[in-house]
């Protein structure tokens, strides 16, 4: 059997980190059993599909290296790829169930739809069910009401009492029956077919041999199972995916602010597609292995549906920012550039300085990056006029020791021509030499005064970046100093 699976989104949102994992978990699992990964467009929810949906899903699945073998714009032959582009599909199956009595007109008014639930609410019934008005409907009514245009759905009948049972992937034996399920529409008035209804017909022509989706699917599925049912057809595998969580136990959820939630925001903020990748690849999926860093390449080669966990996952910002750092070191001097100027290009004047200066205090802040936009805060140091020593700073410097350094390491700049790292790096051996002071005591007040920071990158990177007019000014901050 060809593994064949699908990531179906609701064009009603952007790609969120929900997505994202069952989207990867499709695609890993068909890649290393050399199947397909189909991304079907489920775009039958007209009111609530916004503008970008559709190219925010798509877009940021494939800058993350989620590559998909069919779909809109890439189509094989199971297409069309989006739902609303089916529709006529949907009822010419919808119209087989009517002839063998499995689905039926309803010409129920929502006037008269709103009665009934009302009086189910009265009854304290608290989940709806239609109550089969127009299955008793005789067959020359139903057909002079389609005759004079009534408007109408189609509902599916629900069998009563029956059991159905599936083996899911996550969750072992699961049984369900339809009494819970009621008669519910596969096709609305509007003649667009309903999700339950249209997920069935397509999984079903487009030969998916497995679904991998969330566990908010899992109440759907007895009501797909009725549809296969009827058709005779082979059922899917299905894998129903645990929970994402924050790290207050809740479900990520698209309304929570305190967590950056969709893909796109953290391409816009830097974050490497590899290290996205591998992050969400361990959100309810373990190798077995003590690590955490995998490649795409390993990834494909190890996933498995057995280690899909059987608890929510745990999504941690800050695993994801020592992930994405762990990738940000690892690139070669152009990728890093390229990652992170664009971002300094749209805050400060790139011509101001040359490429070469650039290049060099870009490169001393590789080690320490976490997410490209972050860059723009590091350099500030380089384009301070001036500073003012936090108080602890200032008590770092008050002693007699750090002073003699100071000053020691002022006279020597001022007399000193050419200002490179190899002669900045001989200054500060003589100051130690001079003074007797080695360690943080000799490092940290030269850091403190030429910097105004305890801490930074490279010191004598910095110290020659900054340049010598500029270490001068900032060193006159808090010392006097006589002219050259
Ligand atoms: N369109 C559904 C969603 O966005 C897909 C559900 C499924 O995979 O069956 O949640």
């Amino acid at each position: 059997m060809k593994i064949r699976v699908r990531y179906a989104p609701s064009p009603t949102g952007y790609l969120h980190i929900g997505g994202a994992r069952t989207a990867l978990f499709n695609y890993l699992f068909a890649k290393n059993n050399k199947g397909d990964f189909i991304v079907r467009i489920e775009d039958t929810d007209l009111e609530r599909n916004i503008k970008d949906g559709i190219s925010s899903q798509l877009d940021n699945l494939r800058w993350m290296g989620i590559i998909p073998d069919e779909t809109i714009d890439l189509p094989g032959k199971y297409g069309p790829y989006r739902q609303t582009e089916r529709l006529n599909i949907y009822i010419k199956y919808a119209l087989m169930l009517i002839k063998e009595k499995k689905a039926y007109y309803c010409f129920c008014t929502i006037q008269y739809l709103d009665k009934m639930r009302n009086k189910q609410k009265a009854k304290n019934i608290l989940a709806f069910q239609y109550d089969g008005t127009c299955l008793k409907l005789e067959q020359s009514i139903i057909a002079n009401n389609l005759k004079n245009k009534i408007p109408y759905a189609i509902r599916i009948k629900i069998p009563a009492n029956k059991s159905y049972k599936i083996k899911d992937l996550v969750r072992g034996d699961v049984e369900f029956n339809s009494v819970d399920l009621g008669d519910y529409i596969i096709i609305k008035s509007n003649g667009v077919a309903t999700y339950n209804f249209a997920v069935v017909i397509d999984d079903h022509l487009m030969e998916i041999s497995h679904v991998f989706r969330g566990e908010e699917h899992l109440s759907n599925t007895p009501k797909q199972l009725v549809i296969y049912q009827y058709f005779n057809w082979k059922i899917p595998i299905f894998a129903h995916l645990t929970l994402i969580v924050n790290n207050e136990r809740k479900k990520l959820s698209k309304r929570d602010g305190s967590v950056m939630q969709f893909i796109h925001q953290y391409r816009d903020e830097g974050y490497l597609p590899e290290a996205i990748f591998n992050f969400i690849a361990l959100l309810g999926w373990s190798s077995h292995e003590e690590k955490e860093i995998y490649s795409k390449e390993q990834l494909i080669k190890l996933f498995t549906p057995k280690y899909l966990s059987k608890a929510p996952s745990m999504f941690d910002p800050e695993k994801l920012v020592w992930m994405n750092n762990y990738y940000i070191k690892k690139l070669n001097v152009e990728q890093y550039l390229a990652l992170v100027t664009p971002f300094i290009k749209k805050k400060y004047d790139w011509n101001s300085k040359t490429s070469e200066w650039w290049k060099e205090v870009l490169l001393i802040y590789q080690s320490q990056l976490e997410y490209g936009r972050q860059i723009n805060e590091l350099v500030t140091l380089f384009f301070k006029s001036n500073y003012k020593l936090d108080a602890e700073a200032k008590v770092f410097l008050n002693n007699n020791d750090c002073k003699l350094v100071c000053t020691t390491f002022i006279n020597k700049v001022i007399l000193c021509e050419n200002w490179t790292s190899d002669n900045i790096k001989k200054i500060i051996n003589e100051v130690k030499t001079k003074t007797n002071i080695n360690g943080k005591l000799l490092f940290m007040p030269i850091r403190i005064i030429s910097t105004g920071q305890m801490h930074g990158p490279d010191l004598i990177s910095t110290i020659k970046l900054l340049g010598y007019n500029t270490i001068i000014n900032n060193l006159r901050l808090n010392f006097k100093i006589k002219e050259k």
